[in-house]
């Protein structure tokens, strides 16, 4: 089935009801807007609503009426990682890894971005925006360029190198601005009201926004309707998040699943506002922040979809984290030697919070454990090995092959 059965926006605050259109605030209290489905054909028909692969497999629960608009590089499909070796360094029963590194860009965000565009087509926008600080403004671009739309990207004058070259290369229209998110995101949303483009922002765009709940709908998929007991996801400003929870939610008011699984919400040290007014009771203040790896979850101020996260980690009795850069680093090592997967820092900060609130003993290890990985490590700028060459005849060459390998 390729129907969607979205129904409504509503407001996450008041309940308003709106009709399906472009609208990215309830127009009685500024509350955000959630998508609505029908959950009574989603109960009767179950997951044999889902036909065809990758993110449009989940059409019927995403808010893209025409197939004409579903715009696609072939994101979404990515696998769940059974990690073993890893599961045993952290002394964790069993630990998944849902990898987003595969997707067309690289990230996580390319699910949003599907759904972000497919609307600028379904609502006739000819031209998107994005403020980024680089995966979020390499997507938006490839996608607007696969849609044939115009993409204004703003771009963190600290982004990694290649996710710099990926964006000039997929955008006329890239523009570096000074100072980190925060300080572009207030000026940028203003501008948002006037429609001079199509809203590819986090802050407040529900279509954008669901792209990323097929993330839930993958790994309940994934583990046959048996979802794991704890799902990590990241959070800067808190789409992926928000989207992943939803999606879970859904399926259980649809009685697919027995459960939402224990939510965490996963920030770098110095991007923590969301995770410090978990832990001291307190509504969100805004950080003044400066550089992290993390690049991708470089937030100090979360607005309204902080407030969001919040409200779900209390009503789903989840937890929140954070993780200092040193230990994202070390942590993305360890993945890539133990498992061979290699994720950008903004994509291991989630298995760094996992490794922290094991050690605090804020977890229980005997349980099942899916950490969302959002990013590819193709995309970090780091520190090359060296590449002094060595001159190789046969004795030498055979020395070394057996010093390194001789006692294996
Ligand atoms: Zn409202």
């Amino acid at each position: 089935m390729t129907e969607s059965l979205a129904r409504h926006l509503a407001c996450i605050d008041c309940g308003g009801r709106y009709p399906l259109g472009y609208r990215l605030e309830c127009e009685r209290c500024r509350g955000l807007l959630e998508l609505t489905y029908d959950l009574e054909r989603l109960r009767k028909e179950g997951p044999a609503l889902f036909s065809g692969t990758g993110l449009w497999r989940y059409a019927p629960v995403l808010p893209i009426a025409d197939p004409a608009h579903r715009v696609t590089l072939g994101e979404g499909g990515t696998p769940l990682l059974d990690c073993p070796r890893l599961a045993a360094q952290l002394g964790v029963r069993r630990l998944l890894l849902k990898f987003d590194g595969p997707n067309p860009t690289g990230t996580v965000k390319d699910r949003s971005s599907a759904t972000a565009i497919a609307a600028a087509l379904q609502f006739g926008y000819r031209a998107t925006s994005v403020v980024s600080s680089g995966n979020a403004g390499s997507s938006i671009a490839a996608y607007s360029a696969r849609a044939g739309l115009r993409s204004l990207i703003f771009a963190y004058e600290r982004a990694s190198a290649p996710k710099l070259l990926h964006m000039a290369a997929t955008t006329a229209d890239l523009v570096i601005y000074q100072g980190v998110y925060d300080d572009l995101i207030t000026l940028w949303d203003r501008l948002v009201e006037e429609r001079l483009f199509f809203d590819c922002g986090a802050s407040r765009n529900a279509y954008k926004q669901e792209g990323k709940k097929t993330l839930a709908y993958e790994i309940a998929e994934q583990t046959a309707f048996t979802p794991p007991d704890v799902v990590v996801a990241p959070v800067a400003v808190g789409e992926t998040f928000i989207a992943t929870a939803r999606g879970f939610r859904e399926m259980r008011e649809a009685g697919w699943i027995p459960r939402v699984p224990l939510m965490v919400a996963a920030q770098a040290t110095r991007a923590n506002a969301i995770a410090r007014a978990f832990r001291d009771g307190t509504p969100i203040r805004p950080l003044k922040i400066g550089y992290t790896v993390a690049e991708g979850l470089a937030a100090g101020n979360p607005g309204k979809k902080g407030e969001w996260v919040l409200r779900l980690l209390h009503d789903l009795k989840g937890l929140a984290g954070d993780a200092e850069d040193e230990e994202i680093l070390d942590v993305q090592r360890l993945l890539a030697r133990v498992e061979g997967v290699w994720a950008g820092p903004t994509g291991v900060a989630t298995l760094a919070v996992l490794r922290r609130l094991l050690a605090g003993k804020q977890l229980d290890p005997a349980q099942t454990i899916c950490v969302i990985v959002s990013e590819t490590g193709l995309k970090t700028e780091a520190e090359l090995p060296s590449r002094q060459g060595t001159a190789f005849d046969h004795d030498s060459l055979r020395r070394l092959v057996l010093e390194r390998l001789g006692s294996a």
